[in-house]
């Protein structure tokens, strides 16, 4: 995926999806938890100008990257509260993991490699589906960065992750509440 944005939406669903409901100021400390690990994998952008846009979707676009980020998150979480579920791990997996495979839905600009090095370190090939979902942006050139195309990118990501954020609640008869009002009241739809 292009932007934060629909990697965040993504990670909500798998938090509602864990949690049966969605209590914005309640869980605010487990839902920043998700959205952190669903962005986890691209904190490869550190190494962008030492190394350019080519290190980049490397190994922490990789189920293995997933699978050691849930184990040490849990770990810590854990450590900090014996009565944390022993199913937190899964979701915490499933969150990072679909980091990349979102992105191996993307169209990649780097076309001289593409995708995503989803199975490292057993292969260091790097996955792209031939028929991308997202539009990808052009980050090396400011002009692409700040076009018409960018801004139909994000609006395609936000339709399509947004989309899957309510079907997770719809689906989960998830009770969301901003603090303010109730979006979805459990077991009765949407009001
Ligand atoms: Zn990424």
């Amino acid at each position: 995926m292009p932007l934060p944005i629909g990697h965040s939406l993504i990670s909500a669903g798998v938090y509602a999806a864990y949690k049966g409901s969605i209590d914005i100021r309640q869980d605010f400390k487990e839902i920043a938890l998700f959205v952190f690990m669903g962005l986890l994998p691209d904190v490869d952008f550190i190494t962008v100008p030492f190394t350019g846009f080519g290190a980049h979707r490397g190994v922490t676009h990789s189920f293995a990257f997933a699978f050691a980020a849930a184990t040490i998150v849990f770990a810590i979480a854990r450590t900090l509260s014996r009565r944390v579920p022993a199913r937190l791990w899964g979701f915490l997996f499933l969150t990072a993991a679909l980091h990349p495979v979102c992105d191996f839905f993307t169209y990649d600009y780097l076309v001289e490699r593409g995708g995503v090095e989803l199975f490292y370190p057993f292969s260091l090939k790097y996955y792209q589906s031939p028929y991308p979902l997202f539009s990808g942006i052009e980050l090396r050139y400011l002009n692409t960065i700040f076009s018409l195309h960018t801004l139909m990118a994000v609006v395609r990501e936000a339709f399509i992750s947004g989309t899957v954020f309510v079907a997770v609640l719809y689906l989960k008869g998830a009770r969301v509440k901003t603090g303010y009002w109730l979006v979805c009241e459990k077991n009765d739809g949407f009001k």
